[in-house]
């Protein structure tokens, strides 16, 4: 889950991590009454999104008067705000934050990760902070800094030391970034993160650090015991398919492909959209009905995918184990009739009632191309979207 920078913020506050003063805003009436308690002489309106480049994108406008605070946040709020990580459609500006000007010195990069190879938390440094982090991996990569941290000890004064060399921090503030370290680990531990990401993180004129970005994702399924972070859930900024398929405890993600595929078990799903790739399709989503999907489940699977005004074709692919061929065949039915089926539909089975699913089908009158294995599904399905 994904929450906005200034929520991200009242987290590192908490954690003692320094950030700019700011207040978030709905409207221009409430960014002008920030600014004016903020005080001035220099503010920071920021569009609030699940993204970032919004800076590049120019979703990050400094002002240097109230008026200024009120024209800028009349530009951004409502705007559709396209960065690299938005997709050409871009996101709309439903919120802002308005934040004090800090004095930037010196920006850099700093961020926390779950590392699957070592089984740690990452730390990654950067001197080249404020711009893309991906575009310094690739042509400085000397440049990037990673310790890896052990669980048993957290962030060692040692490691904190081998990052602010590594990012050539300048004497009078290697304690404060140590410190600001060593609280991000507790932070990112604490709250289940899977990343927090500071850029930039700043040094000032007078050698302080402060946050002037806050990126964080948290481990979906921690947060059962992170009511204050679900609180923080906002639905504007995602997809509303995804919202609707986790009502139904399906497991969707929209995908750029016009095949639907619908397939019970998250591998199955994986290996099916892989099949439909190799035989030169493009899959539309990844859903994954579960274990003991019913009839209702499926139909409203369908709705969900028929949503995407981009599918062209269905691949139903499901194993019989615990869920029944038949089942299937009768939640299959059910929602060609509930959704009026106008794209074709290919179905393939194996397990399970195979017989009487496929019985079914043939029975029902419905024009659906059966099956037997992944390649001929996959063929199929590919030929009657092209
Ligand atoms: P994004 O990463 O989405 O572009 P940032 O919050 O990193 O958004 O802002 C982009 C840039 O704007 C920063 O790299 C920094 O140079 C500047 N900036 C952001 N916040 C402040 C602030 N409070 N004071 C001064 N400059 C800021
Ligand atoms: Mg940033």
């Amino acid at each position: 889950m994904k929450i906005h920078e200034y929520q991200g913020k009242e987290i590192l506050r908490q954690f003692g991590v320094p950030v700019p003063r700011g207040i978030p805003a709905f409207t221009v009436q409430e960014a002008v009454e920030a600014a004016q308690k903020l005080g001035g002489p220099v503010w920071v309106v920021k569009a609030q999104i699940h993204a970032g480049g919004r800076g590049k994108g120019g979703g990050v406008k400094v002002a240097k008067s109230i008026d200024e605070v009120k024209d800028k946040s009349e530009a951004i709020l409502g705007m559709q705000l396209i960065t690299h990580q938005t997709g050409p459609e871009g996101q709309k500006v439903r919120r802002l934050y308005i934040e004090e000007g800090a004095d930037i010195q010196k920006e850099y990069y700093l961020s926390c990760v779950t590392d699957r190879g070592t089984q740690r938390v990452a730390f990654i440094a950067s001197s080249e902070g404020g711009m893309d982090i991906e575009e310094v991996a690739h042509s400085h990569p000397e440049k990037i800094i990673k310790v890896f941290v052990d669980p048993a000890t957290g962030l060692t004064q040692a490691q904190g030391e081998e990052l602010a060399k590594g990012v050539g921090m300048p004497a009078d503030s290697v304690a404060q970034f140590i410190d600001v370290c060593q609280k991000l680990y507790k932070c990112y531990m604490d709250t289940d993160a899977s990343l927090v990401e500071i850029n930039p993180l700043n040094r000032d004129g007078k050698g302080n650090i402060i946050a002037l970005d806050a990126k964080f994702n948290f481990d979906a399924n921690a947060l059962f015991r992170h009511p204050e972070i679900v609180a923080y859930r906002d639905l504007d900024e995602e997809d509303p398919a995804e919202i609707e398929a986790s009502k139904f405890d399906l497991a969707y993600i929209s995908l750029d492909g016009n095949i639907g595929c619908l397939v019970n078990g998250a591998g199955l799903a994986m290996a099916t959209m892989d099949t439909i790739k190799l035989f030169g399709g493009e899959p539309a989503n990844f859903l994954d009905v579960g274990g003991g999907a019913t009839a209702e489940k499926v139909t409203e699977a369908f709705k969900i995918m028929l949503k995407n005004k981009s599918v062209k074709g269905i691949l139903v692919n499901i194993f019989g184990g615990i869920m029944k061929c038949d089942t299937i065949a009768e939640g299959v039915i059910t929602a060609c009739k509930a959704v009026n089926l106008s794209v074709p539909l290919v179905v393939r089975m194996k397990g399970t009632n195979e017989d009487l699913g496929k019985k079914m089908l043939a029975e029902s009158g419905l024009p659906i191309i059966s099956a037997d294995t992944m390649a001929e599904a996959a063929t199929k399905i590919v030929a009657a979207v092209k």
